[in-house]
């Protein structure tokens, strides 16, 4: 996604290009699995927003597109977090890229930049042990979807954890085509709403997955 348009976060700008990249990315992947097709090999597209059977981060993460950061999301090491993924699924040899290390987890657990600026108190100060390993063998970080989605819902999309992200390639303030942008988006935080399921008792029970 453009860096431009998260300049104000969350606002209509950065809500239209999320759905902008939702959509041109999932055109991408339709044309890739068209392309995959005529030359014989049948696959399925599992599309970016969400009619999917498949979860992306998982996935990409194994495929070594970055780490798994303290707000849930794929950091990769230079374009940040700021994307979208979407995926074709097939059987066939391929080369296999494999997880990667490039210290972002281990830095994760001294910043704390969006967990500061969740509006919704959703992302969580301390690694949960029962929640599982990311690719690395770390214990995970749960963000709490309960708290997350009703502010997501009501406030564009929200997506402040993003562009806050230190891992952004804004020390150049401009994006990739060259526009000038702020060192740090204007951050427009509200009260959160209830969530969704404050009961402890009633939240997704993780159960410790070894997903390596
Ligand atoms: S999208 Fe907004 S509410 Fe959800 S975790 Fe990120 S900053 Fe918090
Ligand atoms: S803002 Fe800091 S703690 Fe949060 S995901 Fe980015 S690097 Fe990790």
């Amino acid at each position: 996604m453009r860096w431009r348009e998260f300049q104000v976060v969350p606002s209509r700008e950065s809500a239209i290009e999320c759905l902008r990249v939702y959509f041109t990315l999932g055109e991408t992947v339709i044309q890739l699995a068209a392309y995959i097709r005529s030359l014989g090999y049948p696959c399925t597209v599992e599309h970016p927003i969400g009619d999917s059977d498949l979860l992306h981060v998982p996935i990409g993460l194994k495929a070594g597109f970055g780490e798994l950061g303290r707000h849930g999301s794929i950091i990769h090491p230079t374009l940040g977090p700021l994307f979208r993924m979407g995926s074709v699924a097939l059987t066939l040899d391929l080369a296999i890229d494999h997880p990667i290390d490039a210290g972002i987890a281990k830095f994760c657990d001294t910043c704390r930049a969006c967990r500061k600026y969740c509006p919704a108190h959703a992302i969580p100060d301390q690694r949960t042990p029962s929640a599982g390993k990311d690719h690395l063998g770390n214990d995970r970080y749960v963000v709490d979807t309960g708290r997350c989605f009703p502010y997501f819902a009501k406030h564009y999309y929200c997506s402040i954890c993003l562009p806050v992200c230190v891992y952004n390639h804004k020390e150049w303030a401009r994006d990739f085509e060259g526009f000038t942008t702020k060192l740090f988006p204007q951050v427009v935080m509200e009260e959160p709403p209830a969530p969704v399921d404050p009961d402890p008792a009633r939240r997704h029970q993780y159960l410790k997955l070894n997903r390596l």
